[in-house]
């Protein structure tokens, strides 16, 4: 299975996880709805049972309902015509919250509108409650128009939790599950990736190092025959040649070593005033045989007032160096303006192209180790992904930035920016 295909499969899983623990979360609300009006459904039962018992109202025609006012979740006031004692109230009420399954402790206070305020007050503990008894001191005044009882639940919320224990255990168990199942995917996915790129290494590295070793086998072959001291212009080329090939393995490996080494490791940065323009030239020397392979056509555009920049020779030019070698490969035809200036805070180094251009989509990745845009004419390219993630640690470890202008058949320009101070 492609990466690709894996990596939608991944998406595709993490939004239908999503999706079912938002609907589990819905539908865990429902359910909290559900047992809350249950639960005051209970409570209300009991209530009418204690006015029964209690002959609490004076006009039986009354609509019970609106003796009974909810003024926040946890309190429920219920108009009196006349206030009983506390202790028949507290003796039915909590008979009727047995009859009606309301196991929660409650505290009762009887308002007198006349004497504005509560006349007794009362802790109701449930049938087998695990609260200690407390002092009711503390009840608010919702309405003092009229007699009432008001009734408050402080563990009303827990209690309404307790019954959904099912519900809440089995979605907790499935949310995990799933969770589980979509971080196994995502390493499964991750793994699968770094195969990938595993596998492209192993491809570029067979491919970088077979065609200079091929090369260098028939060159010798040539300078073994016993003829050949007689040719001295052909021993020439072809000592040359295999000079050439053991220098371009010898860059290649110290590349890897390089990259290998610096791992994890900040790149060691030795800053000094250096003239960017002599770094330049050193860059193009060193590629030189790839200018002239390719008959590229260089063009200088130098900053004449100041070039100077506050850098690590080296890297830098090991960076000058990297972006040429890809201008140079990825143009058929190269037309390379290699541009220096000084911009408010940094000095820059651009290096332009009229080469293959590289699609927007690939853009954020081509900094990456070992990564190479994977279609297209770019794998008759050798590499090793190695390059732009090298020139990235340099720049930024002179805290500086790479800006990246390109378009498929047109060009690529990299601007490196070094801050002036
Ligand atoms: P490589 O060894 O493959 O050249 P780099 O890290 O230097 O590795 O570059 C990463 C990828 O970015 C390359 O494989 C290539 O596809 C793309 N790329 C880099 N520079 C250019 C350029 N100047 N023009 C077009 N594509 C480029």
């Amino acid at each position: 299975m492609r990466s690709s295909t894996l990596k939608l499969i991944v998406l595709l899983a993490t939004v239908l996880t999503t999706i079912i623990v938002l609907v589990q979360l819905y539908w865990l609300k429902k359910v909290y709805s559900f047992e809350e009006k249950q639960f005051n459904n209970n409570v209300v039962k009991s209530i009418r049972g204690v006015f029964e018992d209690l002959e609490m109202n004076d006009n039986p025609s009354m609509i019970f309902q609106q003796l009974i006012a909810n003024p926040s979740p946890d309190y429920i006031v219920f108009k009196a015509d006349t206030l009983p004692e506390k202790d028949s109230l507290t003796f039915y009420l909590q008979r009727e919250f047995a009859d009606f399954d309301v196991l929660t402790d409650c505290k009762l206070g009887a308002f007198s509108k006349d004497k504005k305020k509560y006349i007794y007050a009362e802790y109701v503990p449930a049938a087998a409650s695990s609260y200690p008894v407390q002092q009711v001191t503390d009840l608010p005044i919702f309405d003092d128009n009229f007699d009432h009882i008001l009734l408050y639940f402080p563990h009303r919320s827990n209690y309404i939790l307790g019954q959904m224990n099912f519900w809440i255990f089995s979605s907790v168990a499935l949310i995990i599950t799933l969770i589980g199942l979509a971080i196994s995917l995502f390493y499964f996915y991750r793994q699968k990736f770094l195969t990938e790129i595993q596998k492209d290494f192993v491809n570029n590295f067979t491919h970088e190092f077979k065609t200079p070793l091929a090369v260098m086998k028939i060159a010798s072959d040539v300078l073994s025959q016993d003829r050949i001291i007689n040719q001295p212009g052909k021993l020439q080329r072809y000592a040359e040649i295999i000079k050439n090939q053991t220098e371009h393995l010898q860059n290649q490996v110290g590349r890897l070593l390089k990259a290998a080494s610096t791992e994890n490791s900040h790149l060691p940065i030795e800053k000094e005033n250096i003239d960017a323009h002599l770094l330049i030239e050193e860059a193009l020397n060193k590629v030189q045989p790839l200018i002239e392979e390719k008959k590229a056509k260089i063009e200088l555009k130098m900053e004449e007032n100041n070039g100077h920049v506050y850098a690590d020779r080296a890297h830098l030019e090991l960076a000058v160096v990297n972006l040429l070698e890809n201008a140079l490969k990825y143009s058929p035809n190269p037309h390379i303006i290699v541009e220096t200036g000084n911009s408010e805070h940094d000095f820059f180094i651009t290096v332009k192209d009229n080469g293959i251009g590289i699609e927007k989509k690939y853009l954020k990745n081509i900094f990456k180790k070992f990564y190479r845009i994977p279609t297209g004419d770019v794998h008759n390219v050798k590499g090793f992904g190695l390059g732009l993630n090298f020139v990235k640690r340099i720049i930024d470890a002179h805290d500086g930035k790479i800006k990246v202008n390109s378009l498929p058949g047109i060009g690529t320009e990299f601007k490196l920016l070094i801050p002036v101070n």
